[in-house]
C-alpha cells in the first residue's frame, strides 16, 4: 500500500492494434510508472493494443496484473496468460463492477467505444457519490479535446452542475497522471443532493 492508500489502479484504454505509435508509447510509459510507483493494474486481461502495452510494462516494473474478462472474450482468444490473477466475469456489465471493486483509482487513456463506456460509468458513479476515487483522463495527443469541449457544453447548458468539473482530472502526460494519483486525497464527503442537482 502506498502512503495515499491507493494500491490498485484500474486502467481503461484501446484494444486496437492499429494506432499511431504515440498512443502505445503513452500506454507503455504509464504502465512503467504504475509499476515503479508501487501500484498494481486492474485491466481487461487481454493481449491487445494499448491494454497490453500498458499491462506488460506494469509487470516489467514490479507491479501485479489483475485481468478481468468475460467468457465471451476468453472464447475469442483475447486472454493473456500473464496475469497474476485472472478474474472471469459473466458479461461486460458485471466485469465493470468487478474492476470497480478491485481498484482504488481509475485512469482512462485514449480508446474507442469500450473505453468511453467504461469511463462514462466511472464518471457517473463518482458524480452520484458511489465512490470518491481519483479519476483521470490521459489526453494523449489531444485525443479527447472534442469530448472535453462537449463536457463544457454539458455544464454550460446546465445538463450537469458546476461541481462536475472537479470529477475528472485531465492529464497531459503519463507522469502528470501518476503525480495526480500520488498526491490524491479523497474528498471528505460525497456530493450532496444540492450539489448534484443545483445549477
Ligand atoms: P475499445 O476502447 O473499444 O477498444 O475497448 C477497450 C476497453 O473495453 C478496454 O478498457 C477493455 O476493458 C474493454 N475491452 C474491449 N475489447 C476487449 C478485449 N478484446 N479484451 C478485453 N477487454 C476488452
Amino acid at each position: 500500500m502506498t502512503d495515499n492508500g491507493i494500491k490498485n489502479i484500474c486502467v481503461f484504454c484501446s484494444s486496437s492494434n492499429f494506432l499511431s505509435d504515440e498512443y502505445y508509447k503513452d500506454a507503455s510509459e504509464l504502465g512503467k510508472l504504475i509499476g515503479k510507483n508501487g501500484y498494481n493494474i486492474v485491466y481487461g486481461g487481454s493481449t491487445l493494443g494499448m491494454m497490453w502495452a500498458c499491462a506488460s510494462e506494469v509487470k516489467n516494473n514490479g507491479g501485479k496484473i489483475y485481468g478481468v474478462m468475460p467468457q465471451r472474450l476468453v472464447d475469442m482468444g483475447c486472454r493473456t496468460d500473464n496475469c497474476d490473477e485472472f478474474i472471469l466475469s459473466d458479461g461486460m456489465r458485471d466485469r465493470k463492477q468487478k474492476m470497480d471493486d478491485l481498484s482504488d483509482a481509475v485512469i482512462a487513456l485514449a480508446g474507442g467505444f469500450g473505453t468511453l463506456e467504461e469511463f462514462a460509468e466511472m464518471f457517473v458513479q463518482k458524480q452520484l457519490g458511489y465512490n470518491k476515487k481519483a479519476l483521470v483522463l490521459l489526453n494523449t495527443n489531444g485525443y479527447y479535446d472534442e469530448l472535453l469541449s462537449f463536457f463544457k457544453k454539458i455544464v454550460n447548458e446546465k445538463f450537469a452542475g458546476k461541481y462536475t468539473k472537479q470529477i475528472v482530472y485531465v492529464a497531459s502526460t503519463p507522469q502528470d497522471a501518476i503525480d495526480y494519483i500520488n498526491n490524491y486525497k479523497e474528498p471528505e464527503s460525497v456530493p450532496s443532493k444540492h450539489e448534484i442537482y443545483s445549477r
